[in-house]
């Protein structure tokens, strides 16, 4: 049991709440989500799931200038596509007449000022944590002036950035957030929703936990750099004597070798050094569903990590592991060359075609099996034959036997080279009777290869992913350089390979997920069709 499921059962032992569970999620609508946030709805969901609750998703849309309807519909998707629905949708905007209505209530009761001072006038009254603040020579106007001069803000009578409302708290507090905190700010621009309705916005701590109380959410999960935000959040509440949700804050999920600002990661998209938002190097949670990950294994992989109250950083490697688990269950299992070198029978007839019989998935019998077709010539893998092979190397090379799975063995005899002395041709013979189900089929050797019939192979463009950044903490540079120098200059190889001849687009677009044997799990990309299957490379079969 995590520190969050012990304070939820303790409440629901107290019966706080009625004992009840109402979580929510609450993604600011200004960019696509990412294996954080995925993280955090698998905790709001899966706590409200664990304790028959509810969870809701409501957008904290309280920042006109990079908020868009783009993004609200991608967090919908992305949700619902990692298999969670949530009880009620919400947006914070929605709550904006409400949230006027607590300002005035607290500028009636003395809690709040409007204040003229500049941002920087502001900040330099703050001070440091160490000493005192200097009081606004503001702070001290009348009820009925900061009424006054906050309706006329709502009005439209002032620029941007000419005056804001700030709570009547402590300037002297150790906590910086209680030392008379923005609540309103001033912002001629057009939102997503309310369109020109309001000038005014009102900042995250004037609008969050309100969300939270007017939803009647009793545990307000977040991560831990709202701690220090937590006794601001609690003071509103009480201030305004409402529904007063616990906060909760929990270790941000780190990634090495991963960007998961949402602003860098819009620098990427802006900027085209990736291709999109769904660039399937991306950590976002259409990235990783471009890539080949499934819902199942990000399920996996928040669960694995856990619930911690500091912060680390987390190996990627785990994340490709889970993919790993939960591919080699369900993936459809098909033969691709992605190198192809031309290997020819020479005993075998020339126009003789053998449908083989293979299996779709050896975990899991219930998914059948299908035909191959097999030939004189075929494409192996360049990297299945060398002609000085040392001791370790088990595979093909000349006087020795492997197997072509699901059909024969073959012995090399020789290669045939072009005038740059690079292998053109290897070639082999076979014997017959070491097919599946003669008499010869249990003979063993040393290795089994993979193969596509020249005759019969449908080409494909694969494109193999390598991480985004060359560096563990891209974050951590030195002078003069930004995360964008740690970029991998080899991050995407795009390649053509050869793949069985039954899949067509529409059984590709259908199955989408499928281990190439021996290669890696591979994802069928959308931009594929009729001509050109694309596939993805999720990940490897092994580390
Ligand atoms: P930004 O990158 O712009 O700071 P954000 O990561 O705070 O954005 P929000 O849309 O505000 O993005 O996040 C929605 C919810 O997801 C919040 O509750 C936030 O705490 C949580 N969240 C965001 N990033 C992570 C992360 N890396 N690990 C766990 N939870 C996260
Ligand atoms: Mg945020």
């Amino acid at each position: 049991m995590n520190f969050i499921e012990q304070i939820i059962e303790e409440d629901i032992q107290n019966r706080k709440n009625d004992a009840k569970v109402h979580t929510r999620f609450p993604p600011e609508p200004n960019g696509y989500l990412h294996i954080g946030h995925a993280k955090s709805i698998c905790l709001n969901f899966g706590m409200a799931k664990k304790y028959n609750g509810k969870c809701n998703l409501r957008f904290d849309d309280t920042n006109p200038v990079k908020e868009d309807t783009e993004y609200v519909d991608s967090i919908r998707e992305d949700i619902n596509w990692l298999g969670f629905q949530w009880a009620e949708e919400h947006y914070a905007s929605d709550y904006f007449d409400q949230l006027y209505l607590w300002a005035e209530q607290l500028i009636a009761e003395g809690l709040a000022y409007v204040d003229d001072q500049t941002q920087e006038e502001i900040s330099k009254g703050r001070g440091v944590p160490t000493a005192p603040g200097v009081e606004s020579p503001y702070r001290n106007r009348t009820v009925e002036e900061n009424l006054d001069l906050f309706r006329r803000m709502r009005a439209g009578e002032f620029p941007d950035g000419s005056r804001v409302l700030r709570a009547k708290i402590d300037m002297a507090s150790p906590n910086m957030h209680f030392r008379d905190p923005i609540m309103y700010r001033i912002l001629h621009a057009t939102h997503h929703r309310t369109g020109d309705k309001w000038c005014i916005y009102p900042m995250y701590d004037f609008a969050h936990g309100q969300s939270d109380s007017i939803e009647g959410i009793t545990h307000s999960i977040c991560t831990l750099e709202f701690e220090v935000h937590r006794p601001l959040y609690d003071w509103f509440c009480e201030a305004l004597r409402i529904h007063h949700p616990q906060q909760i804050e929990f270790a941000r999920l780190n990634l090495n070798y991963t960007i998961m600002s949402k602003r860098k990661l819009l620098q990427l998209v802006k900027e085209n050094y990736v291709n999109g938002w769904d660039d399937p190097r991306m950590p976002t949670i259409c990235g990783l569903r471009r890539r080949g990950y499934t819902p199942a294994a990000i399920r996996n992989f928040a669960e694995t990590v856990g619930v911690a109250k500091r912060d680390n950083i987390i190996d990627v490697s785990l994340l490709e592991f889970c993919a790993r688990e939960d591919l080699n269950k369900t993936a459809i299992r098909t033969m691709a060359v992605l190198d192809p070198v031309k290997l020819i029978i020479d005993n075998y007839p020339d126009d003789q075609v053998e449908e083989m019989d293979a299996v779709n998935n050896p975990e899991d019998p219930e998914a059948g099996t299908r035909k191959v077709p097999f030939s004189k010539e075929l494409w192996i893998e360049r990297a299945d034959f060398r002609e000085n092979a040392d001791k370790k190397f088990y595979r093909l090379t000349i006087d020795r036997e492997v197997r072509l799975k699901y059909a024969y063995i073959i012995k090399c005899t020789h290669v045939v080279k072009d005038d740059a002395g690079n292998i053109t041709e290897i070639h082999c013979t076979y014997d017959p009777m070491t097919k599946s189900g003669m008499p010869d089929s249990n003979r063993k050797v040393k290795a089994t290869i993979h193969w596509a019939s020249v005759k019969h192979a449908k080409k494909a463009e694969i494109r193999l992913f390598d991480r985004l950044f060359s560096v563990p903490d891209p974050d951590n540079c030195e002078e003069e350089q930004t995360f964008l120098d740690h970029l991998n200059p080899n991050s995407l190889i795009v390649q053509e390979g050869w793949i069985e001849p039954s899949l067509t687009l529409e059984k590709a677009m259908a199955i989408k997920h499928f281990q190439f044997e021996r290669l890696g799990y591979f994802y069928a990309d959308p931009d594929s069709t009729e001509e050109k299957l694309v596939f993805n490379k999720t990940v490897s079969l092994k580390q």
